[in-house]
């Protein structure tokens, strides 16, 4: 019996991708291990998203390399596989090459030792990744833009969206194995379905609550302002559906024009501006997270103030900040870039606009009674829940085995930028 452990790193649709694999693997006769130092086969579904990451993944490469090279086949896949593969190949020459659009070959390619890096993903085929009560299922890999500073793009290629019904199947699958939380990720949900011709986001989230009976939520993943913006309508009513959670996670990137435009991406600050208002006045308390990019080439002090300026007025409840680090092969690798000293500062400075952001929004939530649904214990063991809007609640009553999965009523008594904490009241 082959034994195959595998490692993961990155984004909820790489972990998608692990699950698939290991899937596969069982069926073709291969068990998982937990084990590395027992397992056959090593199998890294590598991240490369920025620099600081890379360069983890090199180190983690070079020393499994050189630890298991010459007594275990090493497998490399993920976005750095196919983005990077002579980067791989330098620190782990004798490793096996998988590129995500080949995920569902591992089989094969563990039996050949050859690298399979061309082709398109087979989107017959499906499983969720399900952890616990949260689960993701990935509906498309790839997208249709080309922003100027993304190596992702080289990795997921063109955009490959998953028919309904093979969705709809995993979704069963996770609601059947005890998910009450089903992220649908990908990285761009608004595009979903442009290649299929006949059906969009709004469309598939109808036919899974519509198909797929249970007590769960469903978690709309990343989607791109300008291809979510041509739904909206149809989203607004979506995202009022009892099952979906009344949260929205939109990159804005930065709030300056000029480099919106050297960034490629497809809209402007006034659009994406008018995205957040539609979505505040048709979805009571909705939750808006976004990204933002600091330091990308051309920022300017102007640029920056622009930015930090529009996390005041737009009071995202969640932003997730990101220095911008050169990926290679991209177009922003070849412009004048920013200093780091200048990027530290400008991300220090957004950090704490975007904490006191999420703080005053946070504490409305006070002496409130939410409802919540308990869906993980968090890496500190407290158990969380999530309200109807995705507010994460640290539950200080309640301990995990009874009451994963069930919905309560908390008191909230405190408050966080991130997060809130209350009482379960109805235990
Ligand atoms: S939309 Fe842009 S940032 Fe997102 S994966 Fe595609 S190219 Fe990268």
């Amino acid at each position: 019996m082959v034994l195959v452990y595998f490692e993961t790193y990155g984004c909820a649709l790489n972990r998608a991708d692990t699950a698939l694999m290991m899937s596969l693997v069982c069926e073709k006769g291969y068990r998982i291990s937990r084990h590395i130092e027992e397992a056959d086969v090593i199998v890294v579904n590598t991240c490369t998203v920025r620099l600081d990451t890379e360069l983890r993944m090199l180190r983690r490469l070079s020393y499994l390399y050189k630890r298991f090279g010459n007594s275990k086949k090493i497998v490399v896949a993920g976005c750095m596989a196919a983005a990077q593969p002579y980067t791989v190949k330098r620190v782990a020459p004798g490793a096996i090459l998988l590129s995500p659009q080949n995920i569902t070959k591992l089989a094969e390619v563990i039996e050949s030792g050859t690298d399979a890096l061309l082709g398109e993903r087979d989107v017959s085929y499906l499983r969720p990744y399900v952890d616990g009560a949260i689960a993701a299922v990935p509906i498309a890999e790839g997208c249709i833009g080309d922003c100027s500073f993304c190596l992702t793009k080289l990795a997921r290629r063109r955009l490959r969206s998953y028919k309904p019904g093979v969705i709809v199947k995993a979704v069963e699958e996770a609601v059947k194995s005890g998910a009450v939380e089903i992220e649908l990720t990908a990285q761009d949900t608004g595009s979903y379905g442009l290649d299929l011709g006949d059906v969009r986001l709004p469309d598939l989230v109808r036919e899974i609550v519509e198909r797929v009976p249970g007590k769960y939520m469903l978690r709309i993943g990343m989607a791109n302002p300008d291809t979510i913006a041509e739904l909206i309508d149809d989203v607004v009513e979506v995202l009022n559906e009892p099952r979906v959670y009344k949260y929205v996670h939109i990159p804005l990137q930065s709030a300056d024009d000029r480099i919106l435009k050297i960034m490629r991406r497809k809209y402007t600050y006034d659009d994406f501006r008018e995205i957040v208002r539609e979505l505040r006045r048709k979805i009571l308390g909705i939750t808006i997270a976004t990204d933002v990019i600091v330091g990308h080439p051309g920022e300017d002090e102007d640029a920056f103030q622009r930015t930090a300026t529009a996390i005041v007025e737009l009071q995202f409840d969640k932003v997730h900040i990101a220095q911008y680090t050169i990926r290679p092969r991209t177009l922003s690798a070849a412009m004048d870039q920013v200093p780091e000293h200048v990027k530290k500062s400008r991300s220090i400075a957004l950090s704490k606009i975007v904490e006191e952001v999420g703080i005053s929004i946070n504490r409305e939530y006070l002496n409130s009674m939410a409802n919540v649904i308990v869906t993980h214990k968090s890496i500190r063991g407290s158990t969380m829940g999530r309200t109807i809007n995705y507010k994460p609640v640290v539950l200080l009553n309640s301990n995990t085995g009874e009451t994963i999965g069930s919905e309560h009523i908390a008191r909230v008594i405190a408050a966080t930028f991130y997060d809130l904490r209350g009482y379960l009241v109805d235990l």
